[in-house]
């Protein structure tokens, strides 16, 4: 049923937004504050749950604003029951993906099927990680030609709150988990749903990573307003450096990544160390060829400081050749950087394949001799569509 009035999705809101929203309706400060609190540490889906808030308050939420951006029309889980996958829909019907991996504590970076980023953080041994995949757009308009979610073009920008939205929802997921080991894994009981609301336990995800569907570059104000929001001390508090983005490479993107305050880690999909090959694998290096993408990326690092991430789609027969690993090695000495090797998750009806195990060291083999330091990125949830693009695909 349509509203008469559109009702305002919260987590679309800035902080500031959502204190003059409420400033607006004439509440006191501390309210738009305990909102906030309400949305980003308690998880809340329904203002009935802010219990802190006066009963016309909650009913004024409940009548003009909207919490809900995500319906979930699709769960798949890997058979090890570490990697989950989810179809979610947007409020016109568009549809995106979200994925949630989590890593035993023994599972340091560069063991086991374990990287999907390296950096070292300080969630400390015996932690694990959970780890969530974000998508920005329904769709990409940069039509790289082994990615499902490039096959089908861009339908839209996604707004920062269903950026949010996703996050929040792989939280709610993993704290429901917690507690169904808890309560020995058994259903909710009716005492159990009436039980007041358990304080919030500590964050239970350690890490995002904006490498779901679409180019967070090309949606960058809406990107950088969700990572803003989950990284607010007050709200969700998650540690910038535990937030990593992931571009096709868009220049005019990575330089302005480059003077945001928020320091999140940089990732660059190359997948091609020349203009040819590249230009054959992501069309947009013929708009931006890599000495411009290479440019702005040391130009980041000298501003930041920060190592830089390359990822690299190992293709059998295409891209995996070592005359081109060692063309690699030449373009990134000296740079403050690190390379992600992953075979390609083979997507339906493309002739792309992922290299072979014996093919995917020797690349590796020869990056490391000429002293660019890698990681293998070894394919998670294959058996469950987890790369880019492919649930939907399966789904459509
Ligand atoms: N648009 C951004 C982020 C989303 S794609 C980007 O391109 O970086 C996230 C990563 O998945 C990119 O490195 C992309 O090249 C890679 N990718 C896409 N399709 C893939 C596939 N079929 N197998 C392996 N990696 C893939
Ligand atoms: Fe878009 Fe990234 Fe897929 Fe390329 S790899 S089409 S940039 S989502």
């Amino acid at each position: 049923m349509q509203d008469i009035l559109p009702r305002v999705p919260l987590l679309d809101l800035t902080r500031p937004q959502l204190a003059s929203l409420l400033a607006g309706w004439g509440q006191p400060r501390y309210r738009s504050d305990q909102v906030w609190d309400w949305l980003y540490r308690q998880l809340a889906t329904d203002p009935a749950e802010m219990t802190n808030l006066p009963k016309e308050l909650r009913a004024r939420l409940a009548a003009e604003t909207r919490l809900e951006l995500l319906a979930l029309i699709h769960e798949q889980r890997s058979n090890d029951g570490r990697t989950v996958k989810w179809l979610f829909q947007l409020h016109d019907g568009l549809t995106i993906e979200t994925v949630l991996m989590s890593y035993p504590p023994d599972e340091g970076p560069g063991q086991g099927e374990t990287v999907l980023m390296s950096y070292p953080s300080d969630e400390g041994p015996g932690q694990g990680r959970r780890t969530v995949c974000i998508s920005t757009q329904a769709g990409c308009a940069m039509g790289c030609v082994f990615c499902a979610t490039g096959q089908a073009g861009l339908a839209r920008n996604l707004t920062a709150g269903e950026i949010v939205a996703q996050t929040l929802a792989a939280e709610r997921w993993l704290a429901g988990e917690a507690q169904n080991d808890e309560q020995g894994g058994g259903g909710e009981s009716q005492a159990a749903a009436h039980a007041p609301r358990p304080a919030p336990a500590a964050r239970r995800l350690t890490n995002v990573v904006v490498m779901g569907m679409g180019e967070p570059l090309a949606n960058y104000e809406r990107t950088w307003q969700a990572l803003a929001a989950l990284t607010d001390r007050d709200g969700f508090n998650l540690g910038a450096r535990h937030i990593t983005i992931s571009t096709v490479g868009l220049p005019h993107g990575i330089q302005r990544m480059a003077a945001e305050p928020l320091q999140v880690n940089l990732a660059v999909s190359l997948h091609a160390p020349n203009d040819a090959l590249r230009g054959q694998l992501a069309p947009i290096n013929n708009r931006y060829p890599l000495a411009e993408v290479l440019a702005a990326v040391r130009d980041y690092i000298a501003r930041t400081n920060r190592r830089v991430t390359f990822e690299y789609a190992l293709m059998e027969g295409i891209n995996d050749t070592p005359a081109l690993a060692r063309e690699l090695a030449v373009l990134l000495r000296g740079m403050l950087c690190h390379v992600n090797l992953i075979p390609l998750n083979p997507v339906a009806e493309s002739p792309y394949q992922p290299s072979g195990p014996e093919r995917s060291s020797a690349f590796q083999a020869i990056l490391e001799r000429n002293g660019i330091p890698t990681t293998m990125r070894m394919r998670r949830g294959v058996e469950i569509d987890a790369g880019c693009g492919q649930l939907r695909r399966r789904h459509a």
